[in-house]
């Protein structure tokens, strides 16, 4: 099934409001604090999306939040039945358009550059308790390579530093942060344009986990089927989506870091204040009647774990299938984070499959910690099933694997060191002969029972 289409932005915010999804706010809200207590009981209770539209000290703005608050807005913006969000992922790199240069664009009406830029006339959020400031938390990064001059895409959080700086959290494990070391490798800066308000197609491509040197924005354009409409930037050599609400114009500064933290992380702890790379702005461009877009991260679940966790269980059975080609089913779990803790259900076909699978999983080095592998009898996304068939198909002096010291990208606050992690894992799967002693009971008719 198909889902209505739409067109940017914009047309997301419509689709949205006309399928009783938006909440309009006219409330007076405050961007410290109360944007995000919004977003936060709208990602506890799976949507609706908001948008804010009595913004104090900031008149006439608008702020949309809590756009991909549940999975069944996320399915909306695929533009795809929520059942068949996961198989879409599958298949997402699969079709790319480049995106097609237009003369001008409304993201452009109004252009602050220079001594005129000032960050402060943008409504930025400050979203949890101890957060450092104002956080920039769902721009969309574009930069291209200095080595190749492939565009990249992707989501880093920033941190207002004052009128024409902010902080770049763009560790080099990460695409945009290789390429800023590249850049500075040269001992230059390397130019970012962040989308703010970007078209959701935009947003999801830069969370698919494409390979180092493929432009996302082509991704964009095969979901939306057309080439997306890109704009010159005004200052820098770098080009934008014509249809965005805000641009932020800059260049890293080569060398220069600035404390960022601490701020509220996925893993629903705070990260401690790091060294991250700085941006100078340049120039920022907007709408005349820009909407303001943010988006909360912290305790799972929250809209930034929505859009990460189909792009990791996509990740995975990719993972998984190379080792164990009969793999069933994949569950990235809500209170490990979507990342941590991962449920895999499989079709055995030999007895030792599910510790290949555990190794595999936890050196892929994205964040895995705790694998449990069980039989495709199992519901990966049902918990009760799956602590069924650790107490019931398990034993632990046979069945568990502990790995020591792997290199892996987590923010995981009880780590050791840095991009360290132990691993563990489960096999929880039944043994391939006496299949009887381990079958699940099960009541014959109960799909028949109409009397209640
Ligand atoms: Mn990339």
């Amino acid at each position: 099934m198909t889902l209505p289409s739409y067109q940017g932005f914009r047309g997301f915010l419509n689709l949205l409001e006309s399928t009783g999804k938006l909440v309009k706010v006219q409330k007076e809200v405050d961007t410290r604090f109360d944007v995000a207590a919004g977003i936060r009981k709208v990602s506890d209770a799976r949507g609706p999306a908001l948008l804010y539209e009595n913004i104090r000290g900031y008149a006439g703005w608008k702020i949309a939040a809590g756009l991909f608050a549940s999975r069944e807005l996320l399915a909306l913006a695929l533009g795809v039945a929520e059942r068949d969000a996961v198989r879409k992922y599958e298949t997402l790199e699969e079709i790319k358009i480049p995106p097609e240069t237009v003369a001008s664009g409304p993201v452009q009406e109004v252009v602050q550059r220079g001594a005129e830029v000032d960050l402060r006339c943008l409504p930025i959020v400050v979203h949890s308790e101890m957060d450092a400031g104002p956080y920039v938390t769902i721009g969309v990064q574009t930069a291209a390579d200095p080595e190749t001059g492939i565009g990249n895409l992707g989501i880093h959080r920033m941190l207002v530093l004052g009128r024409n700086r902010l902080t770049l959290w763009a560790p080099p494990d990460h695409h945009l942060g290789r390429m800023i070391a590249r850049a500075e490798e040269r001992g230059k800066g390397l130019p970012v344009a962040t989308i703010i308000g970007a078209d959701p197609r935009i947003v999801i491509a830069s969370q698919v986990k494409a390979p180092f040197g493929c432009d996302e924005m082509e991704i964009a354009g095969g979901m939306t089927g057309a080439p997306v409409p890109v704009v010159p930037c005004r200052t820098i050599p770098l080009k934008v989506p014509a249809g965005a609400e805000i641009v932020i114009e800059g260049i890293t500064v080569p060398g220069e870091r600035m404390n960022d933290g601490p701020f509220a992380e996925y893993t629903g702890c705070y990260s401690e204040a790091k060294q991250a790379p700085v941006l100078e702005v340049t120039a920022i461009t907007m709408r005349r009647d820009a909407i303001y877009h943010t988006c909360l991260t912290g305790f799972p679940p929250t809209e930034n774990h929505v859009l990460v966790e189909l792009a990791n269980v996509s990740r995975i059975r990719q993972d998984v299938q190379r080792v164990a080609p009969e793999v069933h089913d994949v569950c990235v779990t809500a209170a490990g984070c979507y990342r941590h803790h991962v449920v895999v259900s499989i079709r055995k076909r030999h007895e030792e499959e599910a510790r290949n699978i555990i190794l595999a999983l936890l050196a892929s080095g994205i964040g895995v910690k705790y694998v449990i592998v069980v039989d495709d009898d199992i519901d990966v996304n049902n918990p009760l099933e799956v602590e069924w068939a650790m107490s019931t198909r398990m034993q632990p002096d046979r069945d568990v694997i502990i790995i020591p010291r792997l290199a892996c990208s987590t923010l995981d606050p009880s780590i050791p060191s840095p991009r360290t992690t132990a691993g563990w894992g489960v096999d929880a799967t039944k043994p391939l002969n006496n299949a009887s002693r381990f079958a699940k009971v099960r009541v014959p008719g109960v799909e028949d029972i109409d009397y209640i």
